[in-house]
């Protein structure tokens, strides 16, 4: 049943690690559930005259740490339950990276692909319309996700900043830079990914510059991993890439700039120059060294987690391994990276945007990376520690870590 609905995961994720820590019921009952959420109507006018009624959530799930934080994500298959289960698992990923945020995350039901620039303007500033009254920079700040862009913040941040009357940047992140973005941001799920590979890689005395790897899923984050892994770790091979159209494969490697440069031009990676067609799920049971999983949830569960080779599977979208598959992977030996800590880069980045923004002085992107660096290389650090002290899988040990620190702010609080 929880290879079905990502919220029941999210759930039965944390009653292992409650049981692991010995949580105190009342505890494990309240990081259960989200503390608020909202569900609204966006009426759109639509290019053609119509209108069209969407659907938006936001959920604020736990803000114990400081206000919640995480992005708002487009899809056409979103439903409440993924909302509530990204939104957990941004509570996990701001206290795995340990910086003083909450998690939470927000959705419209609807297909990217089919909306003009001006029909994406209106659902971006109706989304603020409904919802805009519960954001702030004190209260829950969302950011970019699956098809949402620095020009939605943008102009996610003016309907804000109309509707209360002054300046307000930090209400959201992933901003474009004129407008008080950060410097790194749009690599950063990418990046922070790569540096917890290369902590891995060491852990496990692979050459990471001459490792194979493939990328299953090629929005922001896919593609920045398939040229940072390669900058960051000093070489390596890429082998395959896919998106939701479908995969391409080269056992000699591929070009990973000029891949990224393809799918920009062409919108797929279908059809790339030498190389042949692979199907998504092939692609995951490919015998390269690293896996990276950057699409969507749900894509390695229990069906084809035996058959999965890599020796690291580095998760840069949000729930990709079911929990049945991650036992199964870790009796293989696989070494996951998992996701909430994996890719909270992003969100990591964000908080670094946000601090800007509060004081109105930019980093340079050298300072952003470094300040990167030490926050993923801590968080890895944390989680691999405790794998190996309370002998468990990489999940189960971040869990420990992040949830560890969210209890002791609740009970500090005297919530429980
Ligand atoms: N949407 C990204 C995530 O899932 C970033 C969230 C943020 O920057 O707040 O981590």
């Amino acid at each position: 049943m929880s290879d079905m609905n990502p919220f029941k995961i999210a759930q039965q994720q944390l009653d292992e690690a409650a049981k692991k820590l010995g949580l105190d019921p009342a505890t494990h009952e309240l990081l259960r559930w989200p503390m608020r959420e909202y569900h609204f109507t966006i009426p759109v006018k639509m290019d053609n005259g119509a209108t069209r009624i969407f659907h938006g959530y936001r959920v604020q799930y736990n803000n114990a740490r400081g206000p919640t934080k995480g992005g708002i994500r487009w899809h056409p298959d979103e439903t409440i339950d993924t909302v509530r289960a990204l939104a957990a698992w941004m509570t996990w990923k701001c206290a795995a990276v340990n910086i003083p945020l909450g998690g939470g995350k927000g959705g419209i039901v609807c297909n990217p692909k089919e909306l003009s620039e001006g029909e994406k303007e209106r659902l971006a500033r109706g989304y603020i319309r409904a919802v805009g009254k519960e954001l702030g920079v004190h209260r829950d700040v969302p950011a970019p996700d699956v098809y949402t862009t620095p020009q939605i913040m943008a102009w996610m941040m003016d309907e804000y900043e109309t509707i209360v009357g002054h300046s307000h940047p930090g209400m959201i992140t992933g901003k474009p830079l004129p407008l008080g973005g950060s410097e790194g941001r749009g690599d950063a799920t990418a990046r922070g990914g790569v540096y917890c590979v290369r902590e891995a890689a060491k852990k496990l005395k692979i050459d990471a510059g001459k490792a194979s790897y493939a990328i299953q899923g090629f929005g922001n984050a896919g593609q920045f991993a398939a040229t940072l892994h390669k900058e960051i770790l000093g070489g390596g091979k890429l082998v395959a890439v896919s998106d939701s159209r479908g995969g391409v494969i080269c056992k000699n490697g591929i070009d990973a700039q000029a891949i990224v440069k393809y799918k920009l031009e062409t919108g797929k990676v279908e059809g790339f120059p030498g190389t042949s067609p692979i199907s998504n799920s092939d692609l995951l049971e490919l015998d390269v060294d690293i896996l990276y999983p950057s699409a969507l949830e749900g894509v390695i569960t229990s069906a084809n987690a035996n058959n999965i080779k890599a020796k690291i599977s580095c998760e840069l979208a949000n729930g990709p391994t079911t929990p049945e598959a991650d036992a199964i992977l870790h009796n293989k030996g696989i070494l996951v990276l998992p996701d909430f800590m994996a890719n909270a880069g992003g969100v990591t980045v964000s908080y670094f945007e946000q601090v800007q923004n509060t004081y109105n002085y930019y980093w340079s992107l050298a300072d952003v990376h470094q300040q990167l660096d030490r926050r993923m290389t801590d968080a890895f650090d944390a989680v691999y520690n405790t794998r190996e002290k309370a002998r468990v899988h990489m999940r189960l040990a971040a869990y420990m870590v992040a949830v560890t620190r969210v209890a002791e702010a609740c009970k500090l609080r005297g919530w429980v």
